[in-house]
């Protein structure tokens, strides 16, 4: 048996038995990891009203070889986000950061996927504007540190880069877009049209360019576009659920 101390973003929690919770952690050292938390439930739990979604702290916990489930033994607070509650889209926004990590972090630790979520929702918390464009930019964000970064510049097929006036389309399979030529040789299915102001914007939400307040005019669109990439590339066809919740925030 190991004892482990290193920092955490809680991802999720699930109640256990009468008293206790279990936890999935984001951790800068050791990846994903689910421990438990007993006593957490009691009122006068050691761990205090500590332990919920998008807090940060200290975590240590014991491992113990073979085992999925480890026991917490300590979260020294660092940054509680319950403040994300009172606002549904942001609130919503973090649940989609959060299922991202759930659903495809490696088992491998990863510093800077780490970093990043913490990031995002700070952002979430503390920066005013459009918050939609802010959690379509973030949730990128994790989608390029997790490998699965679309294309937009050029062609997939044949590397034209399309001018900026053009109409381009989004192929959602192949996560990238395709010049008008290849779209008509290429038969492709699940091609998405991307107007040049559409096109743009999807640019700069990936490469973070249009951060600074970026106000979106196919936000629909984006949104939909980052949902069916995500079931496309990462989720074997099913959609993340925290979508449905910011599709009812946000029409
Ligand atoms: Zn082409």
């Amino acid at each position: 048996m190991a004892l482990v101390t290193t920092p955490a973003t809680v991802l999720k929690t699930y109640e256990y038995s009468e008293t206790s919770k279990i936890l999935r952690l984001l951790t800068r050292d050791h990846g994903l990891c689910s421990v438990i938390a007993k006593g957490a439930r009691r009122p006068k739990s050691r761990f205090g009203g500590l332990l919920e979604p998008f807090t940060d702290g200290l975590a240590t916990f014991y491992t113990r070889e073979g085992r999925e489930l480890h026991t917490l033994s300590g979260f020294e607070l660092r940054r509680e986000r319950q403040a994300l509650g009172r606002e549904l889209v942001r609130f919503a926004g973090a649940g989609l950061l959060t299922e991202l990590i759930l659903r495809f972090a490696p088992s491998a630790p990863d510093r800077e996927l780490f970093r990043l979520l913490g990031r995002g929702l700070d952002r979430l918390l503390e920066v005013g504007g459009d918050a939609e464009a802010m959690i379509l930019e973030e949730a990128w964000r994790l989608i390029a540190q997790l490998g699965f970064a679309p294309s937009v510049d050029c062609c997939s097929s044949c590397g034209t880069v399309p001018a900026a006036e053009q109409t381009a389309h989004f192929d959602l399979t192949g996560g990238s877009i395709v010049c008008a030529r290849c779209r008509r040789v290429g038969r492709l299915r699940n091609l998405l049209e991307l107007k040049p102001q559409a096109r743009a914007e999807l640019a700069a939400l990936i490469s973070g360019r249009g951060e600074n307040g970026q106000t979106l005019a196919a936000s629909r669109l984006q949104r939909h576009l980052l949902r069916d990439f995500i079931a496309y590339h990462l989720a074997d066809e099913r959609p993340l659920n925290s979508f449905r919740f910011l599709d009812e925030r946000l029409g």
